[in-house]
């Protein structure tokens, strides 16, 4: 089990850390701020600092799977390998990693920051585009949102309706909901393809907006990570318009 840090905190840029096991899946440490991917968002890239001062490059993070191919709690840090038919376990075993010792976990921030935004931003699409939502990928470069419906959409239009809200400046608030209390409104549930972060009996949820139904801009379960305020997402405007099938229309987000 990996602690989550960047759940509560999603600004942690670094932690220290105690590696708890070495496999092929990769470095699994006590406690992290690195991101495994998942609800669409990329996992996160960065660097394992060992306490010799050696910086060891991390490429991806992924959540640890069993024998029957599940999600476990572990999170698994895979390091950038200088040549891809090098094993992961060779690689940690050549750098001397071993279980047990203590290192410092360093996101790369940018790179982060930038998924952050694109994140914060696929949740205002969804209050502008009240659709069910059949896809989602989110990466530093660009993010792309699939609605499930037939009607056109317009880019112009989307991208202002973006820029209204992030001039708004509207705060982000992590919360959380029972299992039970999201069953009885499944209506919060905006996507057909990322299901909620279940399994503790408490959902993570992110709403935006304050308090009060005038004030509420979204509010969805959602275990990613998130800018703090919609004015941080700074110029994000809406690239492409996509028509994926008859039933599905896809939205490319990208920087100005
Ligand atoms: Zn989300």
């Amino acid at each position: 089990m990996t602690q989550t840090l960047f759940r509560d905190d999603a600004y942690l840029r670094e932690c220290t850390a105690t590696v708890m096991a070495i496999s092929e899946q990769g470095l699994v440490l006590d406690r992290t701020v690195f991101y495994p991917l998942g609800g669409g968002q990329a996992g996160d890239a960065g660097l394992l600092v060992l306490a010799d001062g050696r910086e060891i490059a991390i490429a991806d993070t992924r959540k640890g799977k069993n024998e029957d191919g599940q999600p476990t709690d572990a999170i698994c840090h895979l390091p950038a390998l200088a040549d891809p038919a090098t094993s992961v376990l060779a690689c940690w075993q050549q750098a001397g990693v071993q279980v047990g010792d203590r290192v410092t976990a360093r996101i790369n921030w940018e790179r982060r920051h930038r998924l952050m935004r694109f994140h914060t931003t696929t949740h205002l699409l969804c209050h502008l585009v009240p659709q069910l939502v059949n896809g989602c990928s989110i990466t530093p470069d660009y993010a792309r949102l699939d609605f499930s419906m037939s009607d056109p959409l317009d880019k112009e239009a989307l991208t202002a309706g973006i820029a209204r809200l992030v001039a708004a400046a509207h705060p982000l608030v992590v919360g959380s909901i029972s299992d039970a209390e999201l069953d009885a409104n499944p209506a919060l549930v905006k996507s057909m393809s990322v299901s909620p972060p279940r399994g503790s009996g408490q959902v993570r949820t992110i709403r935006i907006g304050g308090q009060g139904p005038a004030q509420m801009i979204d509010l969805q379960p959602c275990g990613g990570t998130h800018v703090a305020n919609t004015a941080e997402i700074g110029a994000v405007i809406v690239t492409k318009i996509e028509k994926k099938s008859a039933s599905t229309r896809r939205v490319v987000l990208g920087f100005a």
